[in-house]
């Protein structure tokens, strides 16, 4: 959860998440600490530091914190799952990274989520491009937002990312990445289109897709949920980052992974309705209107007995409390008045249908599975 400032400051300063969205903070002994904006930097540096053998292929969960300004799918604490591999460039390893992703939405049952894929080139390409980029959005500056204005001076890559209807039109006629590929660059994208169709994934080519941090190079992808309202729609993506381990200190080593945010899948989730609602019924409401000593012992019994119930409290009244019973869903009240008590046994009432019989308490549990069913008992009442 925590990290070394010094990790996340290597990453640059164009990168928003670091400059601007990064709790930290100085523990007692003096040092340092960040609460994690990501994972990919620490495990590049816990790389670096055990050097294990490579390809290295691990995997990820857990929560991130940014100071971002909290809306609807952007939080300040969210939680990711991701892996990353360690020490190859072949560009199918890409391809295998990048459908593992797209199969988690697809088991999940997503069918409205897109796949977008880019190349941002190697280094020097990178460079010229936001050269390029920086010099062309310099001279349309007047006509961009202010905002945009003020990425420009920070990155201007960043600045195909604006949302704003008044950056639109400038952004659309801006130079492209593959303009600038270089031919190792461009046979690498090449080979990772090629890839994914041969996988039968589908994607688009999005050359505005740059990603909100600033270590990867080559391969870039997102996947975004067409069936989220709101303007953060992007439940997961990644690329290859090959200069981060050696930016962090460690033996040159490229890598390549993803983080899916776990959130915002879950709200794609809902919103295509992709889980069964929970069943809210449980099996039997308990109305004790004497001393609540019997709902007490029955509710501990029967849950042991593997069923779900529920009984109220604060000793209300009979009438009070079958209210209660009505509304929890319940399709079984066991009713304890006095003459109950006194007996031995209990009323036991069919919400659905009214019907209504003597039951003794300790034949309560053998009675309700005979009306609901058996359960799996929670624990040995032996
Ligand atoms: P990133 O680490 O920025 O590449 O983000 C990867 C994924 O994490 C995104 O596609 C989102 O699904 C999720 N994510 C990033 N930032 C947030 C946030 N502030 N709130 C919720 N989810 C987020």
């Amino acid at each position: 959860m925590f990290e070394d400032l010094g990790v996340f400051l290597r990453l640059g300063d164009a990168t928003d998440v670091v400059t601007k969205e990064m709790y930290d903070f100085e523990d007692k002994g003096g040092r340092r600490i960040a609460l994690r904006p990501e994972h990919t930097a620490g495990i590049c540096r816990s790389f670096a530091q055990h050097r294990p053998t490579t390809p290295w292929k691990v995997w990820y969960s857990g929560s991130n914190f940014r100071y971002e300004k909290a809306q609807a799918g952007r939080f300040r604490q969210f939680d990711q799952v991701g892996i990353e591999v360690l020490g190859s460039t072949d560009a199918l390893l890409d391809v295998e990274v990048i459908s593992l992703g797209w199969q988690f939405f697809q088991s999940l049952g997503l069918t409205n989520v897109v796949l977008m894929i880019n190349s941002l080139g190697d280094p020097e390409d990178r460079a010229a491009y936001i050269e390029a980029l920086r010099e062309y959005f310099e001279s349309h500056s007047e006509k961009l937002s202010e905002e945009s204005r003020a990425t420009l001076q920070r990155n201007p890559l960043r600045v195909l990312d604006s949302k704003r209807v008044q950056d639109k039109t400038i952004i659309d006629a801006a130079p492209t990445i593959s303009q600038f590929l270089s031919e190792d660059a461009q046979a690498h994208f090449t080979k990772v289109k090629a890839g994914l169709d041969a996988l039968g994934v589908t994607y688009s080519v999005n050359e505005g897709l740059v990603r909100g941090l600033d270590y990867y190079q080559r391969t870039v992808f997102e996947y975004v949920s067409t069936s989220l309202d709101s303007a953060q729609t992007a439940v997961g993506g990644g690329g290859r980052y090959d200069g981060l381990v050696e930016n962090l200190g460690g033996p040159a080593t490229p890598g390549v992974g993803f983080a899916l945010g776990i959130d915002r899948t879950l709200l794609a989730c809902d919103s295509e309705e992709v889980f069964q609602g929970a069943s809210p019924q449980i099996d039997a409401f308990i109305v004790d209107v004497v001393d609540g000593m019997t709902a007490l012992r029955l509710a501990d019994e029967l849950r042991a007995a593997g069923f779900t119930v529920d009984r109220a409290y604060d000793g209300r009244s009979m009438k009070s409390q079958m209210k209660v019973a009505d509304r929890s869903g319940a399709r079984i009240a066991i009713i304890i008045g006095p003459d109950e008590a006194e007996a031995g046994n209990c009323t036991v009432r069919n919400l659905m249908t009214s019907e209504q019989s003597l039951v003794l308490q300790t034949e309560v549990v053998t009675h309700l599975a005979s009306i609901v069913g058996e359960r799996n008992p929670r624990r040995n009442t032996q």
